[in-house]
């Protein structure tokens, strides 16, 4: 049976997918009948209860969900293969892709231009559910120095960090070990930099080794390649 710490993430990431979208179609397809959201309402939130999974729409109604002993939410872009067939899905919703359209305009309007990105990405009211571990994993991912103002970085990049984040967090979605890397680099570990200061960069495998600092006013660990993120 999914254990509360697990409902907790999988409500973490489908929140930073789904909060704040446009619902284009809600299916129940064993309950054809079924009272669901009108399309074009939003999803406002995504709460875990004990084992519970909550989605509340901008119209009033809460899907309230259990995963029982097997069940799991899976988030797939248009077009995606699904791991399982359609046909087991108990509940399908499609939404317009914006939230990291969003987020780029949250982040430019709710901090100050020389907070650092590695602080930003923390920060909920841009993106709910990017926690310590991605914040250091995106930032590698994308080559990017989490140590620079949000100033000196593009929105092209911005859009590719919290892509990114989001990419990460369906992948990992309802599973118990956080993976960041390629199925082909697991057997080396399941990150790329977090907690492996000191170790070689698993990208440039430079002389420079991964660096861990603390960071923001939170002194949150965040760990990084000085030579391939800049
Ligand atoms: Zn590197």
């Amino acid at each position: 049976m999914p254990e509360g710490d697990t409902i907790h993430r999988s409500a973490d990431a489908l929140r930073s997918v789904l909060v704040g979208r446009v619902v284009l179609r809600f299916d129940l397809p064993r309950h054809p009948s079924g009272i669901r959201p009108s399309v074009g309402t939003t999803v406002v939130d995504v709460s875990a209860r004990g084992k519970h999974l909550l989605v509340s729409f901008s119209d009033g109604l809460v899907l309230h969900t259990h995963m029982r002993r097997s069940g799991s939410w899976h988030l797939y872009r248009p077009g995606e293969t699904w791991r399982r067939s359609p046909t087991n899905a108990r509940i399908v919703i499609d939404t317009e892709d914006a939230v990291v359209e969003t987020a780029v305009e949250r982040l430019r309007g709710l901090v100050a231009t020389d907070t650092e990105i590695g602080v930003a990405l923390l920060d909920q009211r841009i993106a709910a559910g990017i926690g310590n571990v991605y914040k250091s994993e995106v930032c590698h991912a994308c080559a990017v120095d989490p140590f620079a103002p949000v100033s000196r970085i593009t929105d092209d990049v911005l859009r590719a960090l919290y892509r990114t984040a989001s990419t990460m967090l369906a992948f990992n979605l309802g599973t118990v070990s956080r993976t960041t890397v390629e199925d082909d680099q697991v057997a080396s570990g399941r990150v790329a930099v977090y907690a492996r200061a000191g170790r070689p960069c698993r990208r440039c495998r430079t002389p420079s080794l991964v660096r861990g600092r603390r960071q923001g006013d939170e002194r949150r660990m965040t760990y990084w390649c000085p030579s391939c993120q800049r």
